[in-house]
């Protein structure tokens, strides 16, 4: 993606309107809920944007996040060492990444991390892949040799999972097969996320159990026990698919077929970092990450080097369902003794060591989204607002699954809605 700026800088220029906004929580109940233009739902980087965008531009705006912190799948662990640790998005991808104006803004410092999952083969992607086709079957059929399939399975399901016609749109193919450097917030990863909530009216620990949409927008019911009441003209749902797949959260009336197919049609990978600290460097001086080796279920990356070292195991699809499947010893085990596999040496014992499993987390239910094959037109479909009043947004309305593409999407989505209103 070109970097252009997402951001129009009115931060602080906005004026709250809607007297509901100005009422204090405890005068919310079921008989005088307070109202808002917008209520978005989910406080990660997309319903961060898009709240930040609507109220820049002087709409009143709650934003009601289940959890007790913002980010959501962008979770930086301040508690494990003296570096900071990333459970869920770690990388910024290559120098074009729009949320570049949110590390210089916030003043975050970052740190080039080889990529070098690219095997620079463009393919030739000319012919179409039929409707139903998926990714492995269309490059088989078309000719293109398995020396030159882009790797997409090192960050996320294998290609055999994949729409083909999804990949052919939207020029997968070839971004999976580009070399580009990554980068990292040294300081956290979630400092970007400063710029973005500062001011904002957010409501954290409140998980919504009901969407209705009632005459004038919609009605919803939050909180720990639904005790609370939000009503707005517009709803920005910023939810993970795997929420919406487990149906955490009710709407009456029923969402449209076409919007229950979208969610049923497009799925979520599996991810899963492990974490260690070591009491001396283990991985090989220079590089900072050891590339992608046929045959590991790994592929490893340093956090940290001096007189200790914090590195990451990194493992997607099939292998962190494997790993996943496993009590958490055992995953760290078997981390372990891949790593030293690749480096052919006995390791120390870590003195120190995390991990999350986005899987059972049920603010997330999965890590992040990939489009199976025939679900090609599913994030369009559900992108469509209904009733002209619910706006789904993020991942499943969008099919890209990085930080960069929430960020752009909650831009993009109340750009749309300022324009029309
Ligand atoms: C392990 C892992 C590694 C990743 N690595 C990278 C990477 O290196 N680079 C990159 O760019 N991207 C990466 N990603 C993907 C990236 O994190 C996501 O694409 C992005 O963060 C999604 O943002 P979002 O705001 O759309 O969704 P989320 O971050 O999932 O935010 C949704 C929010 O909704 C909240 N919520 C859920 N249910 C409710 C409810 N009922 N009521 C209210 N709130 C609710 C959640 O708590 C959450 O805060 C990674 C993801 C994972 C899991």
């Amino acid at each position: 993606m070109p970097g252009i700026s997402r951001r129009t800088l009115m931060r602080g220029g906005g004026v709250l309107l809607g007297g509901g906004a100005l009422l204090p929580a405890a005068a919310c109940s079921r008989l005088s809920a307070p109202t808002w233009d917008v209520v978005v739902i989910g406080a990660g980087i997309t319903g961060l944007s898009a709240a930040r965008n609507l109220v820049d531009h002087g709409w009143s705006v709650v934003v009601l996040e289940a959890r007790d912190r913002i980010g959501g799948q962008l979770h930086t662990d301040h508690s494990f060492t003296s570096v900071p640790v990333e459970l869920g998005a770690g990388l910024i991808h290559g120098r074009d990444a729009y949320t570049w104006e949110l590390v210089e803004e916030s003043g975050a410092e970052t740190a080039r991390v080889r990529g070098g999952s690219g095997n620079g083969t463009r393919i030739d992607t000319d012919s179409p892949p039929l409707d139903f086709e998926d990714a492995a079957a269309y490059l088989r059929r078309t000719g293109v040799p398995e020396s030159d399939w882009p790797p997409v399975s090192i960050d996320n399901e294998p290609l055999d999972r994949w729409s083909a016609t999804w990949m052919h749109r939207h020029d997968l193919f070839d971004w999976w097969a580009a070399s580009r450097a990554n980068y990292r917030v040294v300081d956290g990863y979630d400092r970007v996320l400063e710029p973005l909530a500062d001011g904002l009216d957010l409501r954290l620990s409140t998980p919504v159990r009901e969407v209705r949409r009632i005459r004038s927008g919609v009605e919803l019911v939050a909180g720990p026990d639904g005790e609370e009441v939000f009503r707005a003209d517009h709803c920005v749902l910023a939810l993970p698919l795997g929420v919406l797949k487990a149906e955490d959260v009710r709407f009456d009336p029923p969402l449209p077929t076409s919007h229950r197919d979208a969610i049923r049609a497009l799925d979520t990978t599996d991810a899963l970092k492990l974490v260690y600290e070591f009491d001396r460097p283990v991985l090989p001086d220079g590089p900072d990450a050891l590339g992608w080796e046929p045959g590991s279920d790994f592929v490893f990356w340093r956090l940290s080097s001096g007189t200790s070292e914090v590195v990451v195991a990194w493992a997607s699809g099939p292998s962190a369902r494997d790993l996943l499947a496993r009590e958490e010893d055992e995953r760290f085990a078997i981390g372990l003794t891949a790593l030293s596999d690749v480096l052919g040496e006995d390791l120390p014992d870590p003195v120190a060591r995390t991990t999350h499993d986005w899987a059972a987390d049920r603010y997330s239910r999965g890590a992040y989204l990939y489009v199976p094959p025939g679900a090609h037109d599913a994030p369009a479909a559900l992108a469509a607002p209904v009733d002209g009043v619910l706006h789904f947004a993020g991942e499943p309305t969008t099919g890209e699954n990085t930080v960069e593409g929430g960020y752009a999407n909650g831009y993009d989505l109340t750009d749309q809605l300022i324009a029309e209103l």
